[in-house]
């Protein structure tokens, strides 16, 4: 039996593609699915909304936002909310939350499938093996990890558990550049906590795990790039405009850093003639960090979210924290 009724909670996506058991939220909200895929779509639909799930197809501007007269919260089922414009939220007193932390063993681990796979270019190796014939693929450029420098980018959930690996597994030195942790955290791990500079120029990987925000859109672009070692590779399991791909692109054809290991870029898909596909000193997937276990681990993380706030709990993850300041709530 419903316990409220006036609640509606908006997905924007089609009703098979939420698999998992939302019946707490039907009980006690209305819950409307809208296949939308763009902007106006979504504009019709949301202004008696309290809470929107975005889908992955539409962005959450500031005029859906807007549109949302009685929005209170938006919950990503991600963990990267560079899709919403939060700014906007804030301004309206709405909260986003995510589900951070939720993939952060996911990505860990493919961000060292890609060190490891790099510094023995077991790719390149392969193909070789593919093509009838047997040696190295770049014998020179084969190095050791262990006891290597290994500089984090963002020293969350992902950046912590890529570094704890290193150290633990593989005795790395760790450098980290995050300006809003304290130097405790980082040493905690064994790591030390430096300016950005130190980390490109002292590390032989360097390794990105920061949001996509105004702050961070080609935070490591030319100047940064030529600052590593010609034998260092980088590796962004992030956002891909994280990096200036242009000038990555340019330093990796020049060899002024020695590889590159990507999972994420600019943009996605990525074109069929980006220069970066024919490079042998590149690694790449399609933005796979999450697998598919985790996909449910995530969902199910949201719902719970979602329900906290429907049973008037306060909800966890909120990456807007200062939304409170502005909310009437
Ligand atoms: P998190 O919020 O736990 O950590 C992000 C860290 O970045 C925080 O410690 C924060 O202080 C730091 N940071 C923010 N701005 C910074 C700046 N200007 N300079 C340096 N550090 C800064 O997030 P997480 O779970 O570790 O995830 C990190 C990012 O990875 C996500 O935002 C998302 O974009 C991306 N991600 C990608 C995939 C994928 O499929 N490839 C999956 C999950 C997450």
């Amino acid at each position: 039996m419903k316990e409220v009724i006036d609640l509606k909670i908006l997905v924007a996506t089609e009703r098979g593609s939420m698999p998992l058991d939302v019946s707490e939220w039907e009980r006690l909200a209305k819950v409307e699915y809208v296949a939308t895929q763009d902007e106006a779509g979504l504009i019709k639909q949301i202004a008696d909304a309290e809470v929107l799930i975005p889908g992955w197809k539409v962005p959450i501007t500031a005029k859906i936002i807007d549109a949302g007269k009685k929005l209170k919260m938006i919950q990503t089922f991600a963990v990267g909310y560079d899709n919403i414009d939060h700014k906007a939220a804030t301004e309206k007193g709405v909260m986003v939350c995510n589900t951070g932390g939720s993939n952060a063993e996911s990505v860990a681990e493919l961000t060292w499938g890609f060190i490891l796979g790099l510094f023995r270019r077991i790719p390149g190796g392969d193909r070789l093996m593919r093509a009838g014939k047997w040696g190295r693929f770049k014998s020179d450029k084969h190095t050791l990890i262990w006891g290597k420098t290994l500089g984090i980018v963002g020293f969350g959930a992902i950046g912590r558990l890529v570094g704890k690996i290193g150290r633990l597994a593989f005795n790395m030195n760790i450098l980290t550049y995050d300006p809003y942790v304290i130097p405790e955290t980082v040493e905690v791990f064994g790591g030390r906590l430096v300016p950005l500079e130190t980390v490109m120029k002292e590390s032989d990987v360097v390794s990105i795990h920061v949001p996509l925000s105004n702050a961070t859109r080609h935070m490591i672009s030319m100047r940064e790039l030529r600052m590593m070692r010609s034998t260092a590779i980088i590796v962004n399991t992030s956002r891909g405009a994280v990096i200036d791909e242009a000038a990555l692109i340019k330093c990796l054809q020049e060899e002024v850093i020695a590889g590159a290991a990507l999972d994420v870029f600019e943009v996605e898909p990525l074109p069929v003639d980006n220069p970066l596909r024919s490079m042998d000193n590149v690694i790449m997937v399609s933005h796979i960090g999450t697998c598919p276990e985790v996909f449910i681990k995530m969902r199910k993380a949201g719902i719970e979210n979602v329900a906290r706030f429907l049973r008037g709990e306060k909800p966890m993850r909120i990456v807007n924290p200062s939304y409170i300041i502005t909310s009437n709530s």
